[in-house]
């Protein structure tokens, strides 16, 4: 067992010895909310947002993009399972602000090593074993992030399975504060009709 398949163990009894209750739970998040946020390990979505186990949907990716897949995700959190309103939460210092589609199709052609990254931008190991497959890919990367977040607010709220009446509110998560910060384009562009 590797040291960290362990330490999720360990870490995962400690937890379901004070499970208490939690097994009652109902499937449907009793705030009837839903989240869309990006992956980044800086980010808890439980903490920042003061959910429990039972309150919201969290949906994430990389960026907190409103991909086909988040927003396949989003539809059954509301038609299914009740939700009434949803955040699309980017963040500042984002990792999808680092790159472009053509760069990580780059780099996945140099090799399948971890690529790394200084003050001229990403550089591969060029250690050969490397695919073209990247390249076929929208990795959805972006260079503005407030714009990002208007541009995902905009695509949910345009979907056609998406109804109106459900407010969508778009934020940045500063990641030297804790502190939600509204971007209010992508607020106005989500509001419900
Ligand atoms: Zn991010």
């Amino acid at each position: 067992m590797s040291k960290i398949e362990a330490e999720v163990l360990s870490a995962n009894a400690e937890y379901a010895a004070d499970f208490g209750d939690k097994g009652d739970l109902a499937m449907p998040p009793a705030r009837q909310f839903a989240i869309l946020t990006c992956m980044d390990a800086r980010l808890d979505p439980a903490k920042y947002a003061g959910l429990a186990e039972g309150d919201a949907h969290v949906i994430r990716n990389a960026g907190g993009r409103a991909s086909d897949d988040a927003i396949r995700s989003l539809v059954i959190s509301y038609k299914l399972l009740g939700t009434r309103e949803w955040f699309v939460i980017h963040h500042t210092d984002c990792g999808m602000e680092t790159f472009t589609s053509e760069t990580m199709g780059e780099l996945l052609a140099g090799s399948l090593k971890t690529a790394r990254v200084d003050e001229n931008g990403w550089h591969d190991s060029n250690a050969g074993g490397g695919t073209s497959d990247g390249k076929y890919i929208n990795w959805l990367a972006f260079s503005d992030n407030a714009r990002s977040v208007v541009e995902d607010v905009e695509r949910i709220r345009n979907n056609s399975m998406v109804p109106g009446d459900i407010p969508i509110h778009g934020y940045i998560y500063d990641c030297k504060t804790g502190k939600l910060v509204e971007v209010p384009e992508a607020s106005k562009a989500g509001r419900a009709a």
